[in-house]
């Protein structure tokens, strides 16, 4: 799996290294042959929502520049396959899931793995997380139709920002804040589940 994602042209060591190291079948449901758990798509996960397609999840997690001392947050922990992979490379994740059931599977799978650092919420992520914030990076795996400026505001002053933009047509969107200035950044064609308004 790792080997073709690299020749799609992520060059991280330290994100394939580690995705070659996080069992992607265990936030799978039993069924699902474990063959095809590493092949390079998105799966259901169950409650109409996918984990998202390896590829997507190396190249947003590339994009995000993550430091070890980071404090990142993620917006939509589904099957929690990404959540680990974050954990592996920052100093603390905060992920908040709408659907209980699969935030209690991600929590278990995370803790059977001995990842430690990361909190978890079930909560709507339109608010974000207040009481944690600032953010250095935020990363959601659900796409919004618009940008939540809230989001925005709690990010730090040189944080990151990247979701996937859109209803129909999405398309990656990439903010980076540097002291005062906030670019954005339309990128890659994506297809995620959408972010839901209301809980
Ligand atoms: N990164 C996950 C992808 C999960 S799919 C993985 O690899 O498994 C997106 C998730 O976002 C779903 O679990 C969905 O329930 C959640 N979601 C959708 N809208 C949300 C919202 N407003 N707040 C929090 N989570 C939301």
């Amino acid at each position: 799996m790792v080997e073709k994602i690299r020749t799609f042209g992520v060059t991280n060591n330290r994100v394939l290294d580690i995705m070659n190291i996080i069992p992607r079948h265990l936030f799978i449901a039993d069924g699902e042959k474990t063959s095809e758990c590493y092949s390079d798509y998105p799966i259901n996960i169950g409650f109409c929502q996918t984990i998202s397609q390896p590829y997507i999840v190396a190249y947003m997690t590339e994009q995000l520049e993550i430091k070890s001392t980071d404090k990142i947050l993620e917006i939509g922990t589904g099957s929690g396959y990404q959540t680990a992979i974050l954990a592996q490379l920052a100093l603390k994740v905060y992920t908040i899931e709408i659907i209980p059931e699969l935030l209690a599977t991600a929590i278990r799978i995370i803790d059977l793995l001995g990842i430690d650092n990361v909190k978890f919420l079930n909560e709507n992520g339109y608010n974000g997380w207040q009481r944690e914030q600032p953010f250095d990076k935020i990363i959601l795996t659900c796409a919004p139709e618009i940008i939540p400026e809230n989001l925005i505001s709690q990010l730090s002053k040189n944080g990151k920002m990247i979701l996937p933009l859109g209803k129909f047509n999405q398309s990656l969107c990439i903010i980076s804040i540097d002291e005062d200035v906030t670019t954005r950044k339309e990128d890659l064609p994506v297809r995620f589940v959408p972010m839901v308004k209301e809980l």
